[in-house]
């Protein structure tokens, strides 16, 4: 390479840029795949060698970047105004009415364009480079997520005009398949699913790490500048300036008259599903800028524009029977098992009916017609009956009061709406707690799947948890479809996952509201399953990403643990699974080691939220209250009453600077 650093660098940067808007905006690859990625690893090795020649437009950006603990607030410019919606034709006759009559003897055009369902963004460019990234937020101020923004690959990071100072607003969306794709991910890890594309377009763009962001294969429409010195007259010219510039438009037509905007709406209901994406309606705008202008806005939306919404996706079919669900907690919910019927591009055998409220205020019966409906969520769900097409002889729905899987009594907790079998050896229960025990997050046990651990509980070899370490291989061989090979594999198998660390094994046990991500939290900040059941709820509301809503109810359902107790005992002592984290994963010794500290006042280099996880990371706890149980006070700026109290009971305070001196002795600052 005869090219210096620097201009190597540039020229790197330069190509890839290239690459990146041939790829991802234009459809139009031009190099392979493999190429791409090596011209990418040269720029990374170069710019890690040369850290100070990195460009601040870097297509290295686009793989991620540093994690973030917490994202700033940023207020708008002017605020994000939501649209005013509706789902009816008279509404936007009303609309064309009004908007005439404010603007007597003018012609009046409007722009069409695709609503797409995601999540609203606001990008900043300052000549011409991407330097922040706000969510709408609640429309005055939002978080700021540029290191996120960099990684959607239709969000340039630097326009391809020089000299650009504006704003530009747009929609981030996942296309349906990647969204269908991340949800069979998540299923395979027993992570929840997300609901639909767009609560996992603004569930990854809040991730606090990067680089799983870009994973995630975000997508960016822009539908708004507002420029310094721009020279649009239209909205239709905006939309190609933007174009021009780098960015995605949503499919749009400019459309002189109503009935053109009728036609479209038409063509694309009839047509939506077929789309890439979801889109959940149309936006229809005044073409003419200085229109708009002149039309204002109201206290909530612009008075130039509003959205024509399509109705859910509905079908009749008939309701043949209602199937109850035990889950791993024992709530037990209905669902709608139909004749099969096609909507919005799939075959729907099954539907949502929620719950026993529910199907009595809709007095569903079964051998009803209901209609069915698919709105914004993935699951269909049963909306309504049509009682003309009721058969004479039919029935209303009585709840059963047994479990149908243990006949045990039901219960209701009038509170949420939940109906539940509280028998902890109700076999249901049993076979999906056995089911997440095995989950990929959580003891990753390869083998035993939904069809095994049917027949094990069958079969009554596993009646709890514990008994799957005692297995012999002559008992498994003999399942269905199950040679001693296999029998053996699940054994192994089983004796690994004796390695899994404790914040697996806590995730593992099934316990309500502790998921993978507060199993590893609990299990870093109290280190035992003993500590953990100890704990009281200021102890857990104190523990750092657990809000109160969750340690309250944990701290309510962690004393039905000792049900489980025998259990535990056979799994802690007899399987030998890790009840507690390892030596080497537990916190070093430190000064903060086993003192309970309260911070105070305004820290100026931590958030309260990263001083008391740093505290908890070198074996300390942190608590919100000052008591005689208290070891330390960590004293900000304006620390009040707090610390008058601390120094009246005795308790070591530190400033920040001292605070800040521990951290460096522990190695942690
Ligand atoms: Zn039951």
């Amino acid at each position: 390479m005869t090219q210096d650093p620097a201009q190597r660098i540039a020229a790197l940067s330069a190509e890839l840029s290239e690459h990146f808007h041939r790829y991802h905006v234009l459809a139009a690859p031009t190099i392979s795949d493999q190429e791409f990625d090596r011209l990418l690893a040269q720029l990374q090795a170069l710019e890690e060698a040369h850290p100070a020649l990195k460009r601040p437009d870097s297509p290295t950006q686009r793989v991620g970047g540093t994690p973030t603990s917490d994202f700033p607030t940023v207020r708008h410019a002017q605020p994000m105004l939501s649209l005013d919606n509706s789902y009816s034709r008279q509404d936007v006759f009303d609309f064309d009415r009004r908007v005439r009559q404010s603007l007597p003897d003018e012609a009046v055009e409007y722009v069409f364009e695709l609503k797409i369902d995601g999540v609203a963004l606001s990008l900043l460019y300052q000549d011409s480079l991407l330097v922040r990234a706000v969510t709408r937020g609640d429309g005055v101020q939002g978080d700021e997520i540029t290191a996120n923004a960099r990684t959607i690959p239709t969000i340039p990071l630097r326009l391809r005009q020089p000299g650009i100072n504006c704003e530009i607003r747009g929609e981030v969306y996942m296309e349906s398949c990647d969204f269908a794709q991340l949800n069979a991910q998540r299923a395979a890890t027993g992570e929840p699913p997300f609901a639909n594309p767009r609560n996992s377009a603004a569930g990854s763009l809040k991730l606090q790490n990067p680089n799983l962001v870009a994973k995630r294969n975000l997508r960016f429409f822009a539908y708004w500048i507002h420029a310094e010195g721009g020279d649009q007259t239209r909205h239709s010219e905006c939309l190609a300036t933007l174009g021009d510039w780098g960015l995605t438009v949503p499919e749009n037509k400019h459309c002189a008259a109503l009935a053109d905007v009728f036609a479209l709406y038409d063509h694309y209901a009839a047509t939506r599903s077929a789309l890439p994406y979801e889109i959940d309606g149309v936006v229809i705008k005044v073409d003419s800028l200085s229109q708009q202008e002149r039309l204002g806005y109201t206290a909530k939306s612009p008075r130039s524009a509003m959205a024509y919404k399509f109705p859910a996706y509905q079908a009749r079919t008939r309701l043949l029977d209602i199937h109850l669900q035990v889950g791993r907690t024992g709530a037990v919910t209905p669902v709608a098992v139909l004749k099969p019927v096609p909507l919005a591009g799939s075959t729907i055998a099954r539907a949502s009916l929620h719950n026993a409220d529910e199907i009595g205020r809709k007095d569903i019966r079964i051998g009803d017609t209901v209609l069915i409906e698919k709105g914004g969520d993935v699951i269909p769900k049963v909306v309504g009956v049509d009682p003309s097409e009721r058969p004479d002889d039919s029935v209303g729905y009585s709840f059963p009061d047994q479990c149908p899987s243990c006949k045990g009594p039901l219960t209701r907790d009038a509170e949420e709406a939940v109906t539940r079998c509280d028998n902890p050896a109700c076999p249901a229960q049993l076979r999906r707690r056995l089911e997440h025990f095995a989950s990929r997050n959580a003891m990753d046990i390869e083998g035993l799947g939904p069809a095994v651990v049917e027949q094990l509980v069958e079969k009554g070899l596993v009646k709890d948890l514990s008994d799957l370490y005692e297995l012999k291989v002559e008992a498994l061989g003999a399942l269905e479809r199950m040679g001693e090979k296999s029998a053996q594999n699940l054994l192994d198998a089983l004796d690994r996952s004796k390695e899994q660390p404790f914040d697996r094994v806590l995730f593992a046990l099934g316990i309500r509201h502790v998921g993978a991500t507060v199993a590893r939290t609990l299990a870093q900040a109290f280190g035992s399953l003993d500590a953990l059941c100890a704990a009281s709820v200021k102890e857990l509301e104190a523990t750092h990403e657990i809000g109160p809503t969750i340690a309250r109810s944990l701290y309510a359902s962690l004393p039905a643990l000792p049900a489980l107790d025998r259990v535990l005992y056979k799994l802690e002592n007899k399987a030998a699974l890790q009840f507690e984290i390892e030596a080497e994963e537990a916190a070093p010794a430190s000064y903060f080691s086993s003192k309970t500290a309260v911070i105070t006042g305004t820290l100026s280099n931590y958030s309260r939220d990263e001083a008391a996880a740093l505290i908890e990371r070198l074996g300390g706890k942190t608590t919100s209250s000052v008591s005689n149980k208290t070891d330390l006070l960590i004293a900000g700026e304006k620390a009040g009453s707090k610390l008058a109290k601390a120094q009246a009971l005795g308790v070591a305070v530190l400033d920040e600077a001292a605070f800040i001196a521990q951290l460096k002795e522990a190695g942690v600052a």
